[in-house]
């Protein structure tokens, strides 16, 4: 006898990157930002902590200042905008407000392997969608789904389609066309101007990867008013926390502090390309603070060999395609240390 639903019981759980808590490892294997926040957000969160009541009090349900600083940013108005407990959150609620249990989810592979585990649990049937060979999506790839999720910039493979070619798959779609833009402030162009266009287009954000604010979970996902509305009725009453509202509120209106990090970011990712590309990888041209590569024979040792001298990277291998490595793009002092660990494993 198990005391949980079938669904439950069948399906894995999903795994998440290893969290070493030692700090001689060099971590560079869930995609976090090198750089500390910007000093406004660290003064955002304690002038929060000493406010009257900040913290006794409930927070505001709907994150009103953030959806005020993420509106003024995105040129919507702030009903376009949802706070979530991190971009997960937001992928969390839209399976549960858009998939009965007999309907279909569809993502693309290889991809993020968060959307598997999200239609598992929500008992529905999932269909991972092979990419074209130039990293884009087949013309009936949203055929007969009831929630299609689009990683862009795409993880673990760092490649992105154009936002015209999004929008003409979104049309097609007789579902919400989620696009995930995690990694999007590393890329060069975004698809929130597509929601004017599509009725169906909901795009998602993180504040963990560019604004170095893992540790806090903040995402957004932002759409049509309308769609916002249904959202929110799935939503936890109070998702999001005073202390998160104010630090990505703080973040969002730091536009100099964070341009400045995503351009560090940009120069070590083209080092690291060219490095890689000298060592024998094949690297795909990413525009994500990560860099995918392979090799022609199996990298699972060269993954394992660097474990072992405290460099986590992340090994992933998929069906149908195979393996690779997913290096995240750490500071230049960081890289000097990885390729020096790396030329004596390989
Ligand atoms: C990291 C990641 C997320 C989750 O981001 P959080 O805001 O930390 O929940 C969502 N989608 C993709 C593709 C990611 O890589």
């Amino acid at each position: 006898m198990s005391y949980f639903r079938a669904a439950v019981d069948a399906m894995a759980g999903y795994t998440p990157g290893e969290q070493p808590r030692s700090t001689d490892v060099l971590k560079l294997n869930t995609n976090e930002n090198p750089y500390a926040p910007a000093p406004s957000v660290l003064e955002a969160i304690e002038r929060t902590a000493h406010a009257p009541l900040a913290l006794q009090r409930y927070p505001d349900p709907l994150a009103t200042s953030f959806r005020d600083a993420a509106a003024e940013r995105l040129s919507v108005t702030p009903d376009c905008i949802l706070a979530c407990n991190g971009s997960d959150d937001a992928l969390t609620i839209l399976t549960r407000a858009c998939v009965d249990p007999g309907g279909l989810m569809v993502s693309p592979t290889p991809s993020y392997p968060l959307y598997e585990v999200l239609a598992r649990i929500q008992d529905c049937r999932f269909e991972a969608r092979p990419f074209t060979a130039d990293w884009t999506l087949p013309p009936d790839f949203s055929t007969g789904a009831s929630l299609v999720f689009v990683p862009n910039p795409n993880s673990p493979t760092g490649t992105r389609i154009e936002p015209d070619e999004l929008a003409r798959h979104a049309s097609r779609a007789a579902c919400l066309f989620v696009i995930d833009e995690a990694y999007v402030d590393f890329a060069p162009a975004d698809a929130v101007g597509l929601i004017e266009r599509c009725p169906n287009v909901v795009v998602t954000r993180s504040l963990s990867k560019s604004h170095g604010l893992a540790g806090i979970r903040f995402g957004y996902a932002v759409a049509r008013p309308e769609v916002i509305q249904s959202l929110i009725k799935v939503k936890d009453s109070y998702n999001c926390n005073a202390l998160s509202i104010a630090a990505a509120t703080a973040a969002l209106r730091d536009r100099t502090y964070y341009d400045d990090v995503r351009d560090r970011v940009l120069a070590t990712r083209t080092r690291m390309e060219r490095e890689l590309a000298a060592r024998g990888f094949t690297v795909t041209p990413s525009h994500a603070n990560f860099v995918w590569c392979r090799r022609d024979e199996p990298v699972r040792p060269v993954f394992e060999r660097l474990r072992e001298r405290n460099v986590f990277i992340r090994y992933l291998t998929f069906p149908d395609y195979g393996d690779g490595l997913r290096i995240t793009v750490g500071t230049d002092e960081q890289m000097d240390r990885f390729f020096r660990e790396l030329d004596a494993v390989l």
